[in-house]
């Protein structure tokens, strides 16, 4: 058997995203007739983590993580086309480790003018390789969220020509000021939704899963939880990153 050339393998590829965008825009444009009396989504938040993604990704244990790369572009294409547009991308594994987002955040800036939020979970200041890495995106379509003590919040910075803002605006233990929660979606790193960061893995506040349809008839079924208890609505890390709390905070979320 002959080995596949690298040109060979970037035709496959293209043809590949060809056909999947494809696919894509017939699903948009059935998502669209079965939306319209929905409240426009402006956010998109999703954790990722280096294993969860490539094993979906690349095929290997395709038991554990069946949620495939092409999946996770339908779902910013499908929130992008209800309005979406702000991606933000929690990483539970540093970020030389995530290789598989910087296709993704290509994809929501470059398909979508989308802007793309990273929120580096293990960083408290930015590495010079994580600054290379960054740069390959689109820097005036980029945020970085990091982490910062209590006492420089709310917390705005520049560090080589890459916006830095803090990912937890607020402190823990106050009453988060959140703004547009049922104008986001939380998708955890198994491709599960809920209400948001906060209640993942609650399955209280479970919406559903990527694979179960169009994002929008997921979003909108009766049962579907998209509000908080107010007895649990309280600031904590797990808050890190929210779009909807970052809105509060800093000026064109
Ligand atoms: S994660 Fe926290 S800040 Fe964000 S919507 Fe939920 S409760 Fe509000």
């Amino acid at each position: 058997m002959t080995a596949k050339t690298d040109e060979t393998s970037g035709l496959e590829d293209a043809s590949e995203i060809y056909f999947e965008t494809v696919k894509t825009l017939k699903r948009k444009l059935k998502a669209c007739k079965a939306c319209a009396a929905t409240d426009d989504i402006t956010y998109l938040w999703i954790c990722v983590s280096a294993g969860g993604l490539k094993r979906g990704f690349c095929g290997e244990n395709a038991n554990d993580s069946p949620v495939p790369m092409h999946q996770w572009l339908n779902v910013i294409d499908e929130a992008a086309s209800l309005g979406a547009n702000w991606l933000i991308l929690t990483l539970n594994d540093p970020l030389e480790e995530c290789e598989d987002i910087w296709a993704i955040s290509k994809w929501a800036q470059q398909i979508h003018n989308m802007t793309v939020g990273l929120h580096l979970k293990n960083s408290a200041t930015l590495t010079k390789p994580e600054v290379k890495l960054i740069r390959q995106l689109e820097l005036s379509k980029t945020k970085v969220l990091l982490r910062c003590e209590p006492d420089k919040l709310p917390g705005i910075s520049e560090q080589e020509g890459i916006t830095v803002w803090a990912a937890n605006p607020q402190p823990d233990g106050e009453r988060p000021k959140c703004r547009g929660l049922k104008r986001m979606i939380f998708v955890n790193d198994k491709g599960v939704l809920y209400t948001c960061g906060l209640v993942d893995g609650d399955d209280s506040y479970r919406i559903g899963h990527v694979e179960d349809g169009h994002l929008m008839q997921t979003l909108n079924a009766p049962n579907a939880p998209r509000l908080i208890d107010a007895n649990i609505r309280l600031i904590t890390p797990e808050c890190d990153g929210c779009p909807a709390l970052l809105a509060g905070f800093f000026q064109g979320i």
